[in-house]
Parts: C-alpha cells; sequence; structure tokens
C-alpha cells in the first residue's frame, strides 16, 4: 500500500528512521506553526528504547559502510543530494511552515543543503592516506584515516536544513554511521533530508533519526551511549557546555558550534549605504535567528549619526508579515518564550541606559509564537549597557559608539564567544589588518558572511570547538592511526 506523502513531501513520514525502516513510536508529539498556531503534523516521539535500537544499528552499519569504497560512499550521497535536489519547493514549504521563515529564505537553504551534500559526497572519494617508505632505517610507515565511530548529532531549528547537510554530510562522507537528533520544534525537514537518503539506497541503520519532545533525556542518553565515539552538536552555550561534561568521562570527541554575539566594527571611512544594506542582512536575516547574525554594531564616531540615522531607516523599512508572501522581510520567532527572552534583554538595555530607537512591539501573537518588530537599540556615549555582553537571538541590533580604532576592537573582543565579526572600512586593507585583530572563528570585511562548502566554519572561546565544513569539516569526523611496518630480519 502506498501512503499519500505528508505535506506534499516524497518519502516524508512522520515517524522514526530506525536501522533502515521507518517505525512507529509509542507517543506522538505535535509540531507547530508559528505564523498561524496551528498544529502542522504529529510525528513520533522517541525515548530510551528508541534510542538503544538506533545506537544498536548504527554500530551495526558502521563496518560495511567505514569499509565501502569512497566512490561507492560518494554515488549513494550523490543519488541522496540529486534526490533531495527535485523536493527543494516541498521541503522548504515544510521548513517555513515549522520555522516561519520567509518561503524564499527556505528555498535558498534547501538549496545550500543540497550543494553542501553534493560537495561531501565527493569529498567521499578523496581520503587518502600517506606511506612513508624508509621513515627510519629498515622501517616503513602508513598514516591512515579511519572513520571515528557512531556519531550523535544533535541539530537546532534555527537552520533545520543547513545544519543536517553540515554534520550529516560530512560524517557519511567520512565512512562514520550517524544518529541525528533534530530540533522538537523543526523535525520534519530532517526527517524529509533523510527521507532522500534513504530513498537513495543508503544501507540500513548507517543513518537513523530520532524525532523527540525530550531533548534532554534522549539527548543524554544518546551523548553517553557506549557506543557513540563522537558529538557534534549545534545549539546554544549552555547545553553545549552540558553536552560536553556528559562526554568527558569516555573522553569522547566532541565538536560544538555554540552561540555567537557577533560585533561589527564600522570605521569612519566605510561605504555608508553597502555598510549599512550589508549589516541590516547580517542582523535581520531569519529574524535575526543565526548564530553569526550580527548583534553588537560598534560605529566610529565620525560616520555615527550618519550610520545610526541611515541604520534605524532601513529597519524601520522591514517588512514583517506571513512567511509565504513575496516581500517578506521577517517572519515570527521559533516561539513565545524566545520573543519574551528579547522583550526582558530590550527592557534592561533601556533600564542599563539605552536609547530604542525603532521597534520592539510584539505583533501577530498566537498560540506558538509572535513576531517581534524589528528593534534597534542605541547606547549614547562610549558605556555600553552590560546586558549587550548577551546574544539577542533575534531581530534586535545595538548601536554604539567608539572613537579610535583600537578601542573599537576591545569592544569587539569584549566577550567571551567569537564566533563571527564583520569590520567596514574604506579600504579592503585597512579591513583585513581591522580583521586580524578580532577573536572570532569567521570575520566578514565589507559584506555579510556566505556559507561555502569549502570555508571551515566554527567558534573561538564559548562559541564552541572544531570546525565544521571544508576540508577541516571531514578531518573532525576521521582518526589518524600510524602504522610501522619494521622489515624482517
Ligand atoms: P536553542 O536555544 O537554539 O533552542 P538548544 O541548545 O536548546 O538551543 O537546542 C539545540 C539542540 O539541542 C536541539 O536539538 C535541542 O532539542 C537539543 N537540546 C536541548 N536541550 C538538550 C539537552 N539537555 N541535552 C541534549 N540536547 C538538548
Amino acid at each position: 500500500m502506498t501512503r499519500e506523502p505528508l505535506l506534499g513531501v516524497p518519502g516524508l513520514r512522520p515517524e522514526l528512521l530506525l536501522d533502515g525502516a521507518w517505525r512507529a513510536a509509542a507517543a506522538t508529539f505535535a509540531v507547530g506553526n508559528p505564523a498561524t498556531g496551528e498544529r502542522i503534523a504529529d510525528v513520533a516521539d522517541a525515548g530510551l528504547a528508541e534510542v538503544d535500537l538506533a545506537v544498536a544499528a548504527a554500530a551495526a552499519a558502521l563496518p560495511g559502510w567505514a569499509a565501502t569504497p569512497g566512490w561507492q560512499r560518494y554515488r549513494v550521497l550523490a543519488d541522496g543530494a540529486r534526490l533531495l535536489a527535485e523536493r527543494v519547493e516541498a521541503i522548504a514549504r515544510v521548513m517555513s511552515l515549522e520555522t516561519g521563515k520567509p518561503i524564499a529564505e527556505s528555498v535558498g537553504e534547501m538549496r545550500n543543503t543540497v550543494r553542501f551534500l553534493e560537495w561531501y559526497s565527493h569529498e567521499a572519494a578523496r581520503l587518502p592516506g600517506e606511506y612513508w617508505p624508509g621513515v627510519a632505517p629498515g622501517r616503513d610507515a602508513y598514516v591512515v584515516k579511519e572513520p571515528v565511530g557512531v556519531v550523535a548529532a544533535i541539530t537546532p531549528w534555527n537552520f533545520p536544513g543547513f545544519m543536517v547537510a553540515c554534520k550529516v554530510g560530512a560524517a557519511l562522507a567520512a565512512g562514520c554511521a550517524v544518529v541525528l537528533k533534530p530540533a522538537e520544534q523543526t523535525p520534519l525537514t530532517a526527517l524529509a533530508i533523510a527521507a532522500a537518503l534513504h530513498d537513495a539506497g543508503l544501507p540500513a541503520g548507517v543513518l537513523g533519526v530520532l524525532t523527540t519532545s525530550d531533548p534532554a533525556t534522549v539527548g543524554t542518553a544518546l551523548v553517553t551511549h557506549p557506543d557513540v565515539a563522537c558529538v557534534t552538536f549545534t545549539g546554544s552555550t549552555a547545553v553545549g557546555e552540558r553536552l560536553l561534561a556528559l562526554a568527558a568521562p569516555a573522553i569522547k570527541r566532541v565538536l560544538l558550534e555554540l552561540g555567537g554575539n557577533a560585533p561589527v566594527v564600522v570605521l569612519d571611512d566605510a561605504v555608508l549605504d553597502d555598510a549599512v544594506a550589508q549589516v541590516v542582512r547580517a542582523r535581520y536575516l531569519n529574524a535575526g535567528q543565526a548564530c553569526v547574525a550580527a548583534n553588537r554594531v560598534y560605529v566610529q564616531r565620525g560616520i555615527a549619526e550618519a550610520f545610526t540615522e541611515r541604520f534605524v531607516a532601513a529597519v524601520r523599512a522591514l517588512r514583517p508579515g506571513d512567511p509565504f508572501e513575496a516581500g517578506t522581510d521577517l517572519g515570527p520567532l521559533i516561539e513565545l518564550a524566545a520573543v519574551e527572552r528579547l522583550e526582558r534583554q530590550v527592557a534592561t538595555a533601556t533600564e542599563q541606559g539605552a536609547r530604542l530607537a525603532t521597534g520592539g512591539a510584539r505583533l501577530g501573537e498566537n498560540a506558538v509564537s509572535a513576531w517581534l518588530e524589528p528593534a534597534v537599540l542605541v547606547a549614547e556615549g562610549r558605556a555600553q549597557p552590560a546586558v549587550l555582553a548577551e546574544e539577542f537571538f533575534g531581530p534586535v541590533a545595538s548601536v554604539v559608539v567608539f572613537d579610535t580604532e583600537d578601542e573599537g576592537v576591545a569592544l569587539a573582543n569584549d566577550t567571551r564567544y567569537g564566533l563571527a565579526a564583520y569590520v567596514f572600512a574604506g579600504t579592503a586593507d585597512r579591513g583585513l589588518a581591522v580583521a586580524r585583530r578580532i577573536r572570532s572563528g569567521s570575520v566578514g570585511v565589507n559584506g555579510a558572511l556566505v556559507s561555502e562548502p569549502a570555508l571551515p566554519f566554527g567558534g573561538m572561546g564559548e562559541s564552541g570547538l572544531g570546525r565544521e565544513r571544508g576540508r577541516a569539516g571531514i578531518e573532525e569526523f576521521l582518526e589518524t592511526k600510524t602504522i610501522q611496518v619494521a622489515a624482517r630480519g
């Protein structure tokens, strides 16, 4: 019997992917639409029993997948990417339903998801080792790369497709088996991507998906499971810290992409209109719910007034609205708790001396979420309110004035985070010189950051451990083994 595809996405089932088959669980949980408050679907609610099943299936599948020649892994992953490409529009629609993201952004994210999966598929065929003949008298050596083992991948709701491609694509290319636990707000996009890989012929158990309404219980069991060798996580610094501690006793490999609180340094010779347009993009894309989003904007005094005036005007022109309507710039936030958290942060900032230059009102509230009118806080003078040391995970920017370049750099670096930063300067040389002084995993000079498969991405300090994407992103899922061979007598 063929069933109607869920929400029009081929292969999508509201079930767990366990040992190569779609299986129901004892319970389900509802996925809500932040733009309407309506229920989109009920999906399987995994518990501890399903963690054991998924990890056992992954552990059983691992040796076969690890031993599969890279070019054959390439073929399966490339077929998966091709199927996914055919489903981009349908999955993007589901992504907008469960995140509230404008549909054009969802389509863009799904295209990137395909592009990264394609890139990783090629990397699967390019994992050579080294041979050192005569490395010492009478001795040859091999340096070989081996998959690290079963990987637990825990992904967030803000980029529910792209994050799956970055983690699952890289780990599968490296020859690892993966158990994926997507965020409870956005299980459907992850299931749809897994369905494409499953439909492309990925062997049973190589990829399992556990959707759950109880991330703490399921996540803890997954991370501490003795057969899980590696944890890759993107999410909040608080949960990342917890997972690092849980993985510590068994010395597991842990990759963490955590909070950002990205600074922007706008120097006095920056091209004003470019800087304004790019900072608006870097702050308000995805309604500001991105770890690389520009949080704290530091502007040199010479252009501070003109920049602030144009920036506030540009933010006022942004259109919050229906994610499915063309021309909508911002959808709702993911959930009401996120709206409330931002409102509290804005209130604290104004209590601490910042001026709310525009926005901040709650719009279109429903049972799941609401829009937050895009906001700008302006800190007059050089003392920045203490609350600006926190990440604002939504459409709120702060603008603070500085005098000297040294002061701008010091303000940018006055954080325990270090994921992304931006510099705007009149010349690339000046921008580059300042970029070199900022402690951050990625820096955009005279532009917002773009995601390219070849470019490593990750954080310094409390923004994380390890790197995703690029060659570095594959290496994270590989062990290096050195074998020495002594010549006989
Ligand atoms: P955010 O604040 O962006 O929602 P979280 O860190 O809470 O970030 O969520 C990111 C991912 O971590 C999601 O998949 C979520 O389900 C998962 N998660 C949340 N709490 C825990 C936990 N205690 N243990 C393991 N995973 C968790």
